[in-house]
């Protein structure tokens, strides 16, 4: 385990039992539809790669890159999706559902693109934070209201590439 890390919170087993799950929920679900999964960048690559390697149906990625939310609730959009997304049944891809005032962004700001529908899919869950009124369709599992890292999130845009999920020391971040 990483010296920054506190305790791990969902392995590496987990987390790839989590992808098969959660795939092979879809993989029924959307069956017959026009699949086009969209990634919340960049904390979301590895569960994105995971999870779309295992859905067995024709479908097409893109990925969606907002900077940091503020206290307006507002995000700058860095790297965009399609401005039409007719016919398409768009699934967002998060890493974590914390205040969701991200995802809620993003979600109203893709319902204008004229898509056959919206859903939504995070790896994690933090219910007990939420303050804006979306839910997740697919949720990999809740996490306490703590810190975590590794699996693509980030604390400061390091520790990324730990192959686990874990809560970082306090004295990382209260320095
Ligand atoms: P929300 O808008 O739902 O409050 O936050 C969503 C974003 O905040 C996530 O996509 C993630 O980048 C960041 N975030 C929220 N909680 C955590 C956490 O525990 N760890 C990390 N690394 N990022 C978090």
């Amino acid at each position: 385990m990483h010296q920054d890390v506190e305790q791990i919170l969902v392995t590496e087993e987990e987390l790839n039992k989590i992808a098969h799950r959660l795939a092979s929920q879809i993989t029924k679900d959307y069956e017959g539809k026009k699949l086009l999964l969209i990634g919340v960048l960049k904390g979301s690559i590895y569960f994105f790669t995971d999870l779309s390697r295992y859905i067995d149906l024709p479908c097409n990625i893109d990925f969606i890159h907002g900077s940091g939310t503020v206290s307006s609730g507002k995000i700058n959009i860095i790297k965009d999706v399609a401005d039409d997304l007719t016919g398409f049944d768009v699934l967002l891809v998060e890493d974590i559902l914390d205040t969701g005032n991200t995802l809620k962004y993003i979600h109203d700001m893709l319902s204008k693109r004229n898509p056959e529908s919206i859903g939504v899919v995070t790896l994690l869950d933090k219910p007990a934070r939420r303050i804006a009124d979306i839910k997740a369709d697919y949720v990999g599992t809740d996490v306490p209201d703590a810190f975590v890292v590794g699996y693509g999130l980030d604390y400061d845009q390091y520790y990324r590439n730990l192959p686990y999920i874990g809560v970082l020391k306090k004295s990382i971040y209260e320095k």
